[in-house]
């Protein structure tokens, strides 16, 4: 049995009878315990539940019931999108044991269409990082080679479907988390229009940019799970009402005739060289396929990364003001403290890199900076969304690398916030203007590690981003996972 085919695939060998579930589920397993010692892509594992759920499938498969459209699918969902009865800890010591009373919306809706919930994976503490190095249970490992990063903050995600321990998974993508582990393991991974899929159960860090995304081996697989978890929720406001949308149906339709702008400053200054010729490479593909390209010059891109830290930061620090220990929390023995002095105690368990937001994000709310950096920020936000709207009106899609930098060693970059950052900054104006982001895996470098292109469409135009994701994905042909 492969493990490797698509989620597509997998529907139909399920459905002519070539697989069961349980047989897959099983294997999955095994998988998962002779590889997670290298990669390290999961927190959890519901191991009895997922074979029970898969032996249900199959019975209802044979008395030829109701199935949903994910046929009892393996999918991993990242450690900040609540699971009822499987823990979600945000790989942070404040939630270690935390179970939640209730599913995400995008939980349940897998669920109602079958889908099997195989494990919770790992990710920077509370989605804050882009290398998953962050985590208080330790760093994930690229499958393409295990002393490097596989992307962060969904590097669980990344690395699960990646290494064959799933079909797909969930991520969250607040300035590029899905996308990045995404392009350092080679996989697809999509944000979705803000709006698009509801929020409702993804444990907060910036609410006005974040969105959750999937991940999987190919852009059809991405389809499949749009379909599923896409549209309004009365749980989530922000939600938009915008009929259904059949992602999987005509993703054929290819680029002929389209416009595709290339970011000037997305291509320039500190792109590793391999990643650049891979992206004209790319620019080349599309022009094969009867696509125009040409360059589009983004100059608020320049201020992105320093807007982005800002507003993120900003959220973060109010959202994470909840944890103190009281309502959730782990046991600390401070029998005897007063009620400030515990908190504080309680709050010095956060991570490094949290620390370093929720500082951050009350420095530049506070009196007297708050027009200096916080105000200025939303200004940089507004002038990139009014330059993306006039983009949009000469070009159908925007094309750039996902990441500038190959992926690097785990602990190169790890004392370097500032470095870190600046991985962010091709991936950040998707999130600051809430437009649809996707990246596809391209090429792998001589090196031997994964280059992935990142396509942007406007607002609400996910289908036809898949569609030119689907284009560029069928000019390629990638090697297998080595791990
Ligand atoms: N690397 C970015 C950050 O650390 C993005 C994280 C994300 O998208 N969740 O904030």
């Amino acid at each position: 049995m492969n493990l490797g085919i698509s989620a597509t695939e997998y529907v139909s060998q399920i459905r002519n009878g070539q697989i069961s579930a349980e047989e897959f589920i099983a294997k999955t397993l095994d998988r998962i315990r002779t590889v997670e010692g290298k990669v390290h892509a999961y927190i959890t594992i519901d191991e009895q539940n997922a074979l029970n759920q898969a032996r249900i499938i199959d019975k209802k498969i044979k008395a030829k019931e109701r199935i949903g459209a994910l046929f009892g699918m393996p999918i991993s969902i990242k450690d900040n999108i609540c699971t009822s009865g499987i823990r979600t800890t945000c790989a942070s010591k404040m939630l270690e044991n935390f179970i939640a009373p209730y599913d995400a919306t995008v939980v349940s809706r897998l669920k109602q269409d079958d889908a099997i919930i195989i494990g919770k994976v790992n990710l920077d503490e509370f989605a804050m990082g882009s290398t998953t190095e962050f985590s208080c249970f330790g760093p994930s490992r690229n499958p393409w080679n295990v002393e490097y990063v596989p992307g962060g903050s969904s590097g669980g995600s990344g690395v699960s479907v990646s290494a064959l321990e799933c079909v797909a998974s969930l991520g969250s993508d607040t300035g590029g988390s899905v996308r990045s582990p995404a392009s350092f393991c080679s996989v697809v991974g999509l944000k979705p229009t803000y709006g698009l899929v509801s929020r409702y159960g993804l444990v907060s860090y910036a609410n006005s940019i974040e969105q959750i995304g999937p991940v999987a081996r190919k852009v059809e697989d991405i389809a499949l799970i749009m379909n599923t978890i896409s549209g309004h929720d009365s749980h989530d406001d922000t939600t938009v009402e915008k009929g259904r949308v059949d992602y999987l149906q005509d993703l054929n339709a290819g680029v002929k005739g389209k416009k595709i702008g290339l970011v000037s400053q997305m291509t320039g200054d500190g792109v590793d060289k391999e990643v650049s010729s891979a992206t004209n490479a790319a620019v080349s593909k599309f022009q094969d396929l009867e696509a125009e390209c040409i360059p589009i010059s983004l100059d608020s891109v320049e201020h992105s990364v320093a807007a982005y830290y800002t507003i993120a930061s900003a959220e973060a620090s109010s959202n994470l003001s909840r944890y103190d220990n009281l309502r959730y929390g782990f046991d600390l023995g401070t029998e005897g403290y007063e009620f400030k002095a515990y908190v504080s105690k309680v709050r010095s368990n956060f991570g490094p890199e949290v620390t370093r937001r929720m500082l951050l994000g009350a420095f530049v709310l506070s009196a007297g900076y708050y027009g200096k950096y916080y105000l200025k920020a939303q200004k940089v936000r507004a002038m990139m969304k009014s330059q993306i709207d006039d983009a949009f009106k000469k070009v159908d899609f925007l094309v750039a690398p996902t990441m500038p930098i190959l992926p690097f060693k785990i602990g190169e970059k790890i004392d370097d916030p500032l470095t870190l950052y600046l991985l962010d900054a091709n991936t950040i104006m998707a999130n600051l203007t809430g437009i649809p982001a996707i990246s596809v895996p391209f090429a792998i470098s001589s090196s031997g590690l994964p280059i992935g292109i990142q396509i942007f469409a406007n607002s609400f135009q996910d289908k036809n981003l898949l569609q030119a994701a689907y284009a560029l994905q069928q000019t390629t042909h990638l090697p297998e996972v080595p791990v």
